[in-house]
């Protein structure tokens, strides 16, 4: 184990994180907002402009000292981690946008996509799921004709 490792406590080994599509679209933006209710979920934004979720969910494999139980083990993206630079050496890594609430992204999409344009698209998408709902709800209410008797 490595001596920083040591003093850390698995800073590394608390949450996993993946890139995910840059939002472009009313539409995309919300997905990422949704991302942001739930709670231990942080969006980055890297300098190349490639975009991150994180989600802080503890390592089954870390014990409570802060060593992994797996280590003989570990999948490879633990193995390929380095601790010269992670989240106890480096510190702040420095990203170009980080999003910690689901406000701090609407802001982001409204500034990005405009204020107007946002307001458009967002009050048409809940135009249309209203209708498509309504729709749904006729159908099911829609009563189901009578079954023929016989010689009818
Ligand atoms: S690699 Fe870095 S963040 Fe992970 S346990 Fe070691 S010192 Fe901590
Ligand atoms: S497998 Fe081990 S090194 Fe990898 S995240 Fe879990 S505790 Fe950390």
């Amino acid at each position: 184990m490595e001596k920083a490792c040591q003093r850390c406590g698995g800073r590394c080994c608390r949450y996993f994180c993946f890139q995910i599509d840059a939002p472009e679209s009313f539409r995309q933006f919300e997905d990422v907002r949704w991302f942001l209710f739930h709670k231990g979920t942080t969006i980055h934004v890297e300098d190349n402009g490639d975009w991150y979720i994180s989600i802080a969910n503890r390592c089954t494999a870390l014990d409570a000292d802060g060593r992994c139980r797996a280590y003989d083990d570990r999948p490879l993206i633990c193995r390929k981690y380095d601790p010269a630079d992670c989240d106890f050496s480096a510190g702040n890594y420095g990203y170009a946008m980080t999003f910690r609430t689901p406000a701090e992204l609407e802001a982001h999409a409204r500034e990005v996509l405009g204020p107007k344009r946002y307001e458009k698209a967002k009050a048409q998408a809940h135009a249309k799921i209203a209708r498509k709902q309504a729709r749904r709800r006729r159908r099911t209410k829609r009563p189901r004709a009578r079954p023929r008797s016989a010689g009818s």
